[in-house]
């Protein structure tokens, strides 16, 4: 997080789907996939939204791009507010903001040749004259790292890293701000996904993108991000730059998470968190802390109470009873919770 103005703000955003059913197809409940969470990107920085399936982070980089409908909130970017914008000022800002989703392939049309589809993309928002865009193709597929001789090959003929390149290049291809990468490099090779992960960090250096980084592992996000912004059941859990957030975790679920990233640290092996279970339904979430339960350290009042977001001297905000006075000292907590006479 820096003093530069932000590009994007994201503030008090909601997204709630309603579940519907009975003969009349009345709303009956609604899944809080997005929860009331508020952050700021700045220009040219990466933050990722971080943790396990359906705490909400996909849903929330969906809804920023308004490829979803917000329930509530504000989404200001590059200056304009995006939930007030018509379905045609909407069209002319799309370019500015792409996604890249985790399975490319599906988004492709297998029976476009690369050219047809980088072309397609281009022409829908007349970013490059028609005399200009063979050559600008070929461009594109150098800057991501392929040849100007794959232009009339079919998605088919690629490997899944190679697709995920060509994604890229389909995002590049309108010159956009801010990419929301969607789990883009989860169902790749380890190595394939470090390629992948250098080549976004390349791009970003050299035409000054944003990055909204979606990933389900701490590890993965590691390597690119500068803010981190660790998500459960659709709320903000911990946010705080990166360094601060892996050298300092202090919610007991960013720990948790951390404890499941290989380290060569011995000692971190000492404060390891084993989650337990799922994530609750976000139909029906837990009252007071949504973590309570499966946190090894819930106290009474974490079932009735909800945390807010606590700010420490770190600059790090944590949605915990236990960071209200300060940070937290887990090697004390753990000693406790080991001799079952931890926080109740
Ligand atoms: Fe655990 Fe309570 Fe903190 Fe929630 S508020 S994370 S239940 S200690």
């Amino acid at each position: 997080m820096s003093d530069v103005a932000p590009l994007l703000q994201v503030e008090d955003l909601t997204k709630h789907f309603p579940i519907r059913g009975g003969v009349l197809g009345r709303v009956q409940n609604y899944v809080r996939a997005v929860d009331g969470i508020t952050f700021d990107v700045t220009k040219g920085e990466t933050l990722s939204l971080v943790g396990e399936s359906g705490c909400g982070k996909s849903t929330t980089g969906r809804v920023i791009l308004r490829l979803q409908e917000p329930t509530g909130g504000r989404i200001i970017f590059d200056g304009s507010d995006l939930t007030t914008l018509s379905k045609e000022e909407l069209r002319r800002r799309r370019k500015d903001m792409q996604i890249i989703f985790q399975d490319p392939y599906a988004s492709f049309n297998p029976r476009q040749t690369i050219r047809q589809l980088l072309v397609e993309a281009m022409a829908i928002q007349n970013v490059v004259p028609k005399d200009r865009r063979r050559e600008r193709c070929i461009e594109l597929l150098e800057m991501v790292g392929l040849k100007a001789e794959h232009i009339d090959r079919y998605p088919h003929e690629f490997s899944g890293g190679q697709r995920q390149r060509i994604g890229i290049a389909r995002a590049l291809s309108v010159e956009p701000k801010l990419i929301v990468c969607d789990e883009a490099v989860s169902s790749l090779d380890v190595s394939v996904q470090a390629q992948v992960i250098n080549l976004l960090k390349r791009l970003q250096r050299e035409l000054g993108l944003t990055y909204i980084f979606v990933a389900h592992d701490l590890g993965v996000v590691r390597h690119i991000s500068d803010t981190i912004v660790v998500m459960y059941l659709g709320k903000v859990a911990e946010m705080g730059a990166k360094r601060v957030i892996f050298d300092n975790p202090q919610h007991p679920y960013t720990k948790a998470l951390l404890s499941a990233v290989p380290v060569p640290d011995p000692k971190r092996k000492a404060q390891r968190i084993i989650l337990k279970g799922d994530v609750p339904s976000p139909i029906d979430p837990p009252s007071g802390c949504p973590f309570h339960t499966r946190c090894p350290f819930a106290m009474e009042r974490c079932r009735i109470e909800e945390p807010p977001l606590h700010v420490l001297e770190s600059g790090q905000k944590v949605a915990c009873h236990l960071a209200e006075d300060g940070p937290v000292d887990y090697d004390r907590l753990s000693v406790l919770a080991a001799n079952g006479s931890g926080p109740r």
